[in-house]
């Protein structure tokens, strides 16, 4: 059969990107060459994202989009979370779909859009097989990153043993499954030696890696592996730890080990304990006062990143206020919040006290007002510090990049006046801070490319 051409639309989080590269590899590997256009293409791939509801409409709108503009020789298929969680009931809701492939088989696209495409009836066909308990080990060589410049997302790890009673995670993808230490690190191998100057690690619960394949303090240890694989590599990056579950040792590593940023995001989700333990949620926050008075007492230049639900059932005013109060008391250099997205599949469907969409939205001004002078503050600390920074465009006689303050597409930008060269690090000294950027000029001494 002729190798055909593909068309790939990746949506939802950084690890869906990773798992849209990594089919991507496994295609182009077997022959399929990828177009940028659905109307050139003979295969429209869309990786779906089922998380919450509003990413479930962008996925079916997107879908549906597809499916009108489908061409008589043309083959629709969905994969990803929304995929693994909708199954059948995704075919219904968008007419025209030749496939569904679930997110725990990333692995077989390949024999599946061939399998799609020498099917003999016109009824879609579904490939979530029943005893996938979790996402599949057998990655068929096809490298877990996301590369974007000098920049790239590495998966540690997929799914997740967590009990939050908010998140279809655990539904969709299974329990934690860690990937072998060399399998990673051969990657970083080969992504340090074609000169990338960032690593970002994803997983669901970075902290829990290794776990399930018997590697106490995981995460730590692999960090040390890394640096020592990737000398040359400027900075590792850790995204998405669990409360409770960093550890000495891993704050032990941030400190010795000068390529791993000081940066730490770990969503909280809240600040008062009764309503994390209804969210089934760490609820110490004794723990989360002195783990961060720690890292920042051990790494002073230290920068926090957290996220919020805010409306999540039973959240009474003073609980609100509490969160709040926790905001004040905290000061994280980098909050990202959320009005609470039901999910009836989720143990916090059924919890009794919903709150009204317009509180939910009331309460969210209020945190992010409450956090903007907080983050603006945060900001002018680093003024008059020389910060290295990863230019990463350039716009209107002005180059901006991220410093390790800021992680890819979620953070801040430096933004410093002429063309500086993309995918380098400049030191950037900084004279200006607004609530989510700073401005700066190249540290004197730097060579400055003209226009
Ligand atoms: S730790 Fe994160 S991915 Fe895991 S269940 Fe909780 S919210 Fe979901």
């Amino acid at each position: 059969m002729a190798k055909k051409k593909y068309y790939l639309l990746s949506l939802g989080c950084s690890k869906n990107s990773v798992d849209s590269e990594s089919m991507k590899r496994l295609l182009d590997a077997s022959g399929y060459t990828e177009v940028k256009s659905p109307e050139r293409a003979d295969v429209l791939l869309a990786n779906t994202c089922g998380f919450i509801g509003l990413a479930r409409d962008e996925s079916i709108r997107s879908l549906r989009e597809l499916a009108e503009g489908k061409q008589r020789n043309q083959q629709l298929i969905a994969a990803g979370c929304l995929s693994q969680l909708w199954g059948p009931r995704l075919a219904q809701e968008v007419p025209g779909l030749d496939g569904v492939i679930g997110t725990r088989r990333w692995m077989d696209i390949v024999d599946f859009i061939d399998t799609v495409r020498g099917r003999s009836r016109p009824e879609p066909l579904y490939h979530l097989p029943p005893d996938a308990a979790t996402v599949g080990e057998d990655e068929r060589g096809a490298q877990r990153t996301a590369v974007q410049g000098a920049s790239a997302y590495l998966k540690i790890a997929d799914g997740c043993r967590r009990p939050c009673a908010f998140c279809t995670i655990p539904t969709i993808k299974g329990t934690q499954k860690s990937r072998q230490p060399e399998l990673i690190l051969n990657e970083v191998r080969e992504l340090t030696a074609n000169g990338l100057r960032e690593l970002v690690l994803i997983a669901q619960d970075l902290t829990d890696y290794g776990s399930d394949i018997g590697i106490k303090d995981g995460l730590a240890t692999l960090l040390d592996d890394i640096c020592q694989a990737a000398p040359g590599i400027d900075w590792v990056r850790l995204m998405y730890t669990y409360p409770g579950a960093v550890t000495d040792r891993l704050i032990e590593t941030m400190v010795q080990r000068p390529q791993i940023c000081h940066y730490l995001d770990i969503p909280l989700q809240h600040g008062h304990p009764a309503t994390l333990r209804r969210m089934r949620r760490p609820a110490n926050i004794d723990w989360v006062h002195r783990t961060v008075a720690k890292m920042r007492a051990a790494m002073p230049d230290l920068c926090v990143r957290t996220t919020f639900i805010v409306g999540f059932p039973g959240e009474t005013e003073g609980e609100f206020e509490t969160l709040l109060d926790f905001v004040g008391e905290m000061q994280f250099d980098r909050v990202g919040a959320f009005t609470y997205s039901f999910e009836g599949q989720t143990p916090s469907g059924a919890m009794p006290g919903q709150v009204p969409e317009e509180v939910k939205q009331e309460r969210l001004d209020r945190l992010m007002l409450k956090q903007q002078s907080i983050s603006l503050a945060r900001n002018q600390r680093q003024v008059g510090r020389t910060l290295q920074t990863l230019v990463e465009g350039y716009d209107k006689g002005f180059s901006f990049g991220r410093s390790y303050r800021d992680a890819p597409e979620v953070d801040g930008l430096v933004i410093a006046e002429g063309r500086l060269p993309v995918g380098q690090m400049v030191p950037v000294r900084i004279d200006g801070a607004l609530e989510y950027d700073l401005t700066g000029a190249v540290a004197a001494g730097q060579p400055l490319i003209t226009l």
